[in-house]
């Protein structure tokens, strides 16, 4: 078979291979290492991975592209299984406040917070957020990540801007090279005219929005942000069920402040992930360890808000439940879409070795989004995702932090993005 593309002379390749499922426990930490690697790709599935020099049977030609990965860790393109991709506006206008002492709440208050957010995500043109989260994707890109999820969340009320917001993220899954899986976040925050009344607005989303996305076929998943003061666990046990049976996959953003029964709510639903997940008890752990429920830690969010507070990453491996990183990228509690940061800070803070930070960003993030068995991983059949990194290893790459170690990125067998004066 002809090879279009060959990545060569690879120092450390990490496959991450195996079987297309979630790693959890030891497995967690194997990363398949190939060291003096070589990998084949034809069109857009990779037909060759192995050692030193490619056999007999996989022809190369003048039209094939031969990348020299002399000294550099490949791995599996990343995988960014969090996001809240599409909004409009920033809030560097908070950090004083925040410096000053002022909390959440009050700023919230102020007319800051997530409602800040959503005004301006209304106001925005659907040309305005598409551009502002092309720039991102280009961004996330550049670091190595090749697949995105993105969730809408910012309507608050306004269905309308949440399906702007949703279109947005379609229309650029189809525009640009990365691929973009949305998530209807309609439960994001309660709206003003329902406060004291959520559990009409929880009529509303579940008897006409929810079925509505299903319906147009407009997100693969439905989220909730389950928290004191936000979602009761009865109200999102109601919402997650609705998404269920209109065909959405249930993911719920669980016990990041209060250990409120999110991550057991996650266990009973059937969610395929849950996210965040500081607070969550151990009762929660066993429960989604039984489930196969994936956690989706991020580590960015807790080093951003400064609470002194994280996910017990150590005790849910240990539990087998297989931990996925993210970087929860949004405008408040974690507006930076860099994934290698999010990775050094998964170890040092959540105390994750390198081969389970990686395994993390590639085949548990893909499973977190239920396409584990096409990218996530390196081997033949699977779809040519790939990362090329100029670091000499995986341990180089999350200790040298801070810097962008990207020299090349491919997706679906296609050069996308190479490091600039390379
Ligand atoms: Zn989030």
């Amino acid at each position: 078979m002809k090879a279009t593309l060959v990545i060569e002379n690879i120092k450390n390749l990490l496959t991450i291979r195996g079987k297309n499922r979630p790693r959890k426990g030891t497995q967690q930490g194997e990363a398949g290492l190939i060291e003096n690697g070589i990998v084949a790709v034809n069109d857009d599935k990779i037909i060759y991975i192995g050692k030193g020099a490619l056999p007999d049977g996989i022809e190369i030609d003048e039209t094939t592209i031969v990348v020299n990965a002399e000294g550099k860790t490949v791995t599996p393109g990343l995988i960014d299984p969090h996001t809240h991709l599409v909004h409009g506006g920033s809030r560097e206008h908070e950090l004083p406040m925040k410096l000053a002492g002022k909390g959440y709440l009050e700023i919230l208050a102020g007319g800051g917070g997530i409602h800040s957010t959503a005004r301006a995500t209304e106001k925005a043109s659907f040309e305005d957020l598409y551009k502002k989260a092309e720039k991102s994707l280009n961004t996330m890109m550049s670091y190595g990540v090749t697949t995105v999820e993105a969730k809408s969340g910012y309507g608050i009320g306004s269905f309308e801007t949440e399906l702007k917001q949703i279109e947005v993220a379609n229309k650029l899954n189809r525009d640009h090279p990365l691929d973009i899986i949305s998530t209807f976040m309609g439960a994001h925050a309660v709206p003003e005219e329902y406060k004291g009344n959520s559990d009409l607005f929880v009529d509303k989303l579940i008897k006409e929005q929810i079925p509505y996305i299903a319906e147009k076929n407009l997100a693969k998943f439905c989220d909730v942000f389950c928290e004191e003061g936000v979602f009761s666990v009865d109200q999102s046990r109601r919402i997650l069920n609705a998404a269920k049976i209109n065909g959405l996959i249930p993911k719920v953003h669980a016990d990041e402040i209060v250990s409120l029964g999110g991550a057991e709510l996650a266990a009973e639903i059937g969610c395929i992930s849950a996210e965040h997940l500081i607070g969550a008890s151990n009762q929660g752990i066993e429960d989604m360890a039984e489930k196969g429920t994936i956690a989706v830690l991020l580590p960015g969010t807790s080093f951003n808000l400064q609470k002194g507070t994280l996910a017990r990453a150590r005790k849910m491996i240990e539990k087998n439940v297989a931990v996925a990183i993210s970087t929860d990228y949004n405008p408040g509690s974690c507006p930076s879409e860099n994934l290698q940061l999010m990775m050094t800070l998964a170890s040092l803070t959540l105390k994750m070795q390198p081969e389970e930070v990686i395994v993390g960003v590639t085949i548990n993030a893909a499973a977190a989004l239920g396409i584990e068995d096409k990218v996530g991983s390196l081997e033949v059949g699977k779809k040519a995702d790939i990362a090329i990194f100029d670091a000499p290893n995986l341990d180089y790459m999350i200790y040298h932090f801070g810097i962008n170690h990207t020299d090349t990125v491919i997706k679906n067998g296609k050069i996308v993005y190479t490091r600039q004066g390379r």
